[in-house]
């Protein structure tokens, strides 16, 4: 085998609550993630040496910095490979959206190197390399939907009863994580209206789409919409175009709203063109998927 090529699927946060700051810069979280069928193809091919990078966009960066890259040296330094691989992302998600995008790409880096050099690693030990590439790489590596606590590898696979239609909207909006975590450490606990992961856990097993509404619920909304009010109007719409309801994903700037079925979502997303990029999804039971090799 010379070739594998890969699904790795973007995520959204059913919930999530964020705790107080370790001493290592992490922050403890409570977060129900979801896999969506919005991806990027990622093409991993055997090379006589060294990691390079290619992609369908300009605004990531193909060196060291790209957290696929840095997947791949992990990978190779931890087995002592000599080989080589260039990687190739024909990116969909958008780029620091809050849709977990590098974290999608360095999962898919590790499950398809695992195979395209025969390593043998088990499930265990890529969430372990994961988990010191980025918080959210070890959802991505289980997909589906997941509890996820600690800094997001403690995570328990939940079972959701249907599939659920959204529309996801990302704003031309630059919104740096840095600083929405840095503004959280400063707000009063008070004023936060933590969600109830439990409930959530438990519309979404039964399926139940008007529930999974009710028990929606991210701390950091309120934070990155301060900055950027238009988060706020995004919801609004969704909700006025028939979602029954809509929340800001991860850090943001992404919102989603969620629809009763396609029919009516692809009609608020013809109706949301000037918001932003708008993409209609449905909910997956993967994130990484091999669709080639050869
Ligand atoms: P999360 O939801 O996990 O916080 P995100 O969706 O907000 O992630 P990403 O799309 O993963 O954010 O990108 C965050 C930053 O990481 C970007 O500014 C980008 O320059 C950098 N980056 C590094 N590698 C990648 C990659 N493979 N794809 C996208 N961005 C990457």
């Amino acid at each position: 085998m010379k070739k594998v090529i890969l699904r790795a699927r973007a995520k959204i946060n059913w919930v999530l609550d964020v705790g107080e700051k370790r001493p290592d810069g992490y922050h403890e979280i409570e977060t129900i993630m979801q896999s969506i069928n919005l991806w990027d193809i990622v093409t991993l091919e055997k090379a006589e040496a060294g990691v390079s990078l290619s992609s369908t966009v300009r605004n990531i960066p193909l060196d060291s910095r790209n957290i696929a890259w840095k997947a791949a040296m992990m990978v190779k330094e931890k087995f002592d490979i000599r080989a080589g691989v260039r990687i190739n992302i024909r990116k969909s998600i958008p780029v620091a959206a809050g849709m977990a995008g590098g974290s999608a790409d360095a999962a898919a880096v590790l499950i398809g190197l695992n195979h395209l050099w025969d390593l043998g690693m088990t499930n265990e030990e890529m969430i372990d390399m994961g988990k010191a590439l980025g918080a959210d790489v070890p959802f991505c590596l289980q997909g589906g939907s997941a509890l996820a606590k600690g800094i997001g590898e403690k995570l328990t696979s939940l079972r959701l009863g249907r599939p659920i239609w959204l529309v996801v909207i990302n704003p031309p909006i630059r919104v740096s994580t840095r600083q929405i975590f840095k503004l959280w450490d400063e707000l009063p606990r008070e004023s936060v209206k933590r969600p109830d992961a439990a409930r959530m856990i438990s519309a979404l097993s039964k399926g139940d789409i008007r529930e999974v509404g009710e028990a929606m619920g991210n701390v950091l909304e309120s934070v990155t919409a301060s900055l950027h009010p238009q988060i706020l109007d995004i919801k609004d719409r969704l909700i006025g175009y028939g979602a029954l309801n809509s929340l800001m994903s991860g850090s943001g700037p992404s919102v989603y709203g969620i629809f009763e079925n396609k029919h009516k979502a692809k009609k608020a997303a013809g109706l949301m063109k000037k918001s932003g990029r708008v993409f209609v999804v449905n909910t997956s039971k993967k994130g990484i998927e091999f669709v080639g090799e050869s």
